[in-house]
């Protein structure tokens, strides 16, 4: 695994083996972190390493702040203009991905969330492909359930939350699944370990609805929008029930690490005909021909550094 070569740390940009926090760290010890997840794509023909939508990545991340009562200063333009700092003094030029985290500073031992000191430090890293078998991904429904807004808001990107994530999908990777599904308490598929996801039926695309326990993904946002301007198709958001999946036309998972996944398998039953299907391979093109910056039309979501 490649580390990152520097990070913004307490105010400056230091070199990463200097960012270093205390074992005692309260974020460490009880998961009060919020993150983000950018990718840099590295556009060989422009020479330039293009950042896909931070502005966007950086709004949910200060609502995320906001969520574990978390106040800074920073605006979604400022966290950009840091990112691109640091990014210009990387000098990456292949495909990165950055990770902001705010996180409860303070060391010692209390839980909870008020009086506490907190920081935040931003870094990048080479990065390629997240699911390697992304055009016919073999996915399972796991047996863990998602995390409830009353429990930990899943729409904010927790650290704490992650452990979550984290057991879906070593259980559904040991069992010798790529990705799982993850169900409600009621019983509604709401997304992957750290994807959102999408299926066609009845030639509409149909998602799970921001109340149904999922990250309100930027990628998923990119698609829905892609969809309707690129192929005329109007996503409905509504609860999905297991079985509709089953028997559904195409399946595909949206994420910055994942970007367009293609499913092919649900538990071993062929997803339409049990190969990738036209749309979700129209997506995944026009997805990361958008996301290099090679589509002048959505040039407003490539930051150029
Ligand atoms: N759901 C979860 C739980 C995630 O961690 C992610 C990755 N950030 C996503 C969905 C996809 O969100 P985005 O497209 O903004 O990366």
């Amino acid at each position: 695994m490649d580390l990152p070569k520097n990070a913004y740390f307490q105010g400056k940009i230091v070199p990463y083996s200097e960012a270093k926090v205390g074992v005692a760290t309260h974020a460490l010890n009880y998961g009060t972190a919020v993150f983000g997840g950018l990718r840099g794509y590295w556009n060989e023909e422009k020479k330039r390493l293009f950042v896909f939508r931070p502005l966007d990545h950086y709004r949910r991340f200060l609502n995320s702040c906001r969520l574990l009562c978390m106040e800074f200063e920073h605006t979604p333009e400022s966290l950009t203009d840091l990112t691109l700092e640091l990014l210009r003094r990387d000098d990456y030029r292949q495909n990165i991905y950055i990770r902001p985290l705010a996180y409860k500073a303070e060391e010692g031992i209390g839980v909870r969330l008020h009086d506490l000191k907190e920081d935040l430090t931003i870094f990048a890293l080479p990065f390629g492909q997240y699911i390697k078998n992304d055009t016919s991904a073999h996915v399972t429904i796991s047996s863990w359930r998602r995390i409830d807004d009353n429990m930990i808001p899943a729409r904010g990107k927790i650290s704490g939350a992650y452990a979550s994530s984290a057991l879906i999908k070593t259980d559904a990777a040991r069992a010798g699944f790529d990705e799982a599904l993850v169900l409600t308490q009621e019983g509604h598929l709401t997304e992957g370990s750290a994807m959102n996801i999408f299926m066609v039926r009845d030639g509409f695309l149909v998602t799970p609805p921001v109340t149904d326990n999922i990250l309100e993904g930027i990628t998923r946002r990119s698609v829905m929008e892609l969809a309707k301007n690129e192929l005329g198709l109007t996503t409905v958001e509504r609860p999905i029930d297991r079985t509709e999946v089953y028997i559904c036309e195409e399946l595909f998972l949206t994420g910055t690490a994942a970007q367009v996944t293609v499913v092919t398998k649900v538990d071993y039953r062929p997803i339409g005909k049990g190969v990738m299907g036209p749309i979700g391979e129209q997506l995944r093109k026009l997805f990361l021909e958008v996301a290099r910056g090679n589509n002048p039309k959505y040039a407003h979501w490539n930051v150029a550094v």
